[in-house]
């Protein structure tokens, strides 16, 4: 049987001894967010989630359940509001006009977020863990990565982002948007969910996709050594952390 990581599927008995060996929670910032024509909508979440489920394994800990809202830019025209990749801000592979991306369904204002943020880190500390780590979407992530100090001063939780443990702009953890780096976790991680026909035979324009093309770059090989590059060096810095 594969070791149970997922908070939700783990019995009192069993969460505390996971708890008591390694204190860490992994929180998956996610998104419901277009992803290119080619992805998932939650691939925010997923990739997370499958890192955090692999390294929660190596070293112990508890992976939480996805968040599918999260902070990110927007815009109000008179009649309604745009927001993340709805707005084309430049470093795009197709430039495209301004318009609402079918599927997008995760926006809230920043102070939410954070509240929601502390809000969590306030029952985590008292469920009795001591380290939280959270990663996903790149707003979520700096946003949460900003709260650092004060989750430390009020709940003595110490937190880490994925780039704390590595960071590269070619190998990091979801370092683009549904370009060629998400692209190829997530066909590393989920294969039969990532759809690179749709966008490599031209028939629908890849827009909305930031970094380098996944046309040209992605594939499941560059996904797998980012994965384990990653699961790698998370692992062993939570290992040294309670060692
Ligand atoms: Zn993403």
């Amino acid at each position: 049987m594969t070791e149970k990581v997922l908070y939700e599927e783990l019995c009192p008995a069993e969460f505390k001894e996971r708890v008591e060996v390694c204190p860490v929670a992994y929180l998956p910032l996610g998104t419901l967010e277009w992803h290119g024509p080619h992805m998932p909508l939650g691939a925010d979440g997923i990739q997370a989630q499958e890192l955090f489920k692999r390294v929660a394994r190596n070293v112990g800990g508890v992976v939480l359940p996805s968040l599918f809202l999260g902070p990110d830019r927007i815009y109000h025209d008179p009649n309604r509001e745009f927001y993340g990749m709805d707005i084309c801000t430049g470093g795009t592979v197709v430039p495209y006009e301004m318009h609402q991306l079918p599927g997008s369904a995760y926006w809230l204002p920043d102070e939410l977020y954070q509240n929601m943020i502390r809000q969590i880190a306030a029952n985590l500390a008292r469920a009795g863990f001591k380290v939280l780590v959270a990663h996903g979407h790149g707003p979520s992530t700096w946003q949460f990565c900003d709260l650092k100090a004060e989750l430390k001063e009020k709940y003595g939780l110490d937190c880490y982002c994925a780039f704390d443990f590595y960071k590269d702009e070619v190998m990091g953890y979801q370092c683009d948007h549904a370009a060629a780096n998400e692209t190829s976790i997530t066909m590393a991680v989920r294969p039969e969910l990532v759809q690179l026909e749709r966008i490599a035979e031209g028939k629908e324009e890849p827009i909305a996709i930031a970094g380098r093309d996944p046309r040209i770059h992605a594939s499941e090989e560059y996904g797998k050594e980012v994965l384990e590059i990653n699961v790698k060096a998370m692992s062993e810095g939570i290992r040294a952390m309670f060692s």
